[in-house]
């Protein structure tokens, strides 16, 4: 049956996350031909529904207030709500993001649906929407249906392809002029971490570092690597304890989940809490002095030696290909 899709377009330092091109691809699925409509809420969009246009989206709804410059729930919701209203989408598609996380629970409940969130993978099947999520840290997946009332799905980034991007596309943008009621005085300032290169959450190739590292100058040669191969860096748990880097970069069950195309372990000993951030990555790579490390088990490739001769030894070869 086919569907109206609204895809809420997530925007980070003025340009589009990755990730809402990811839900424009997973909204085509549900959508089974129906409309994929967007949807942008900020205070200066510019140019951005031209972009969701190029990867998929039909039309594109904009709100646009100096009060939503920065996220709050309140403020979102009710632009988001606003569309909703207005369009009436028979299902919804967030990114699993922080945003998206603390969003998506907010809007469905208003809505009174019910919200599949973190799914990896979305496929028609017996005439029903079937989304693919991973359970118990990642160590099996589950099918899940909507039987009843609005889909509403939260997508993990990395996991659908987006679809090829179509500058020729054309699509119509409109504004909705919603009444956004601030319930809260905001101190507009954020905060930010120095952060390098590439964004962990959204990194197509990771190089994390363990204890093995040693110290903090032990992450240099893995920035080194991450920064040849375009990648970000990650820590794990026992790292960041040790205070070699910020608590930012750790992966795993009480950090951040990721699905790299290629994540490159170093100096990390593989414990469970670990492997439910990263285990799900496409190519896994396993660099440590102990050949009985739990890591080389989910390992697609395993090195057995020492992290400060081999990353620097692949960093080399690497900038030389
Ligand atoms: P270690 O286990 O000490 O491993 C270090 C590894 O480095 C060893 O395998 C060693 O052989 C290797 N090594 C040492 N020197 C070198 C060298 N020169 N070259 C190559 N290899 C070398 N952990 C997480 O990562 N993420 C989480 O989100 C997380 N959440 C947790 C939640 C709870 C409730 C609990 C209880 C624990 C959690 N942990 C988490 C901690 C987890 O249990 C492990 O303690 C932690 O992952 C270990 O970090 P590590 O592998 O860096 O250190």
């Amino acid at each position: 049956m086919t569907k109206k899709v609204a895809v809420l377009g997530e925007i980070r330092d003025g340009s589009l996350r990755n990730v809402s091109f990811e839900g424009l691809a997973a909204a085509r699925t549900i959508a089974e031909g129906g409309e994929i409509l967007a949807v942008l809420v900020g205070a200066s969009l510019g140019t951005l529904a031209q972009d969701m246009i190029h990867y998929g989206a039909d039309r594109v709804v904009t709100v646009e207030d100096e009060k939503l410059a920065q996220y709050t729930p309140d403020g979102f919701s009710q632009a988001f709500l606003s569309v909703v209203e207005q369009e009436k989408p028979e299902a919804i598609v967030f990114g699993h993001t922080a945003l998206g996380k603390d969003l998506a629970p907010k809007i469905a409940s208003r809505l009174g649906c019910g919200l599949i969130s973190d799914a990896v993978d979305v496929e028609i099947a017996g005439g029903n929407v079937v989304f693919t999520r991973p359970i118990y840290s990642g160590k099996a997946f589950e099918k899940k249906i909507v039987s009843d009332g609005i889909v509403f799905a939260t997508i993990r980034p990395n996991n659908i392809a987006p679809l090829e991007k179509e500058t020729s596309r054309a699509g119509e943008v409109t504004a909705l002029s919603a009444e956004i009621k601030d319930l809260r005085t905001i101190v507009r300032e954020v905060a930010k971490k120095a952060t390098q290169g590439v964004d962990l959450s959204e990194a197509k190739i990771i190089v994390a570092g363990g204890r093995g590292v040693k110290s903090a100058d032990g992450f240099s040669p893995l920035q080194e690597l991450a920064d040849v191969l375009g990648g970000a860096v990650g820590a794990s748990r026992g790292a960041c304890d040790a205070e070699y880097c910020d608590y930012s970069l750790q992966i795993g069950q009480t950090g951040k989940v990721v699905t790299p195309d290629l994540y490159i372990a170093c100096g990390i000993s593989g414990a469970i809490q670990h492997l439910a951030g990263m285990s799900n990555s496409k190519v896994i790579v396993a660099i440590n002095k102990d050949p009985e490390a739990n890591i080389f088990k989910v390992a697609d490739y395993g090195i057995v030696g020492d992290l400060f001769e081999v990353v620097p030894m692949l960093a080399e070869e690497f900038k030389n290909l």
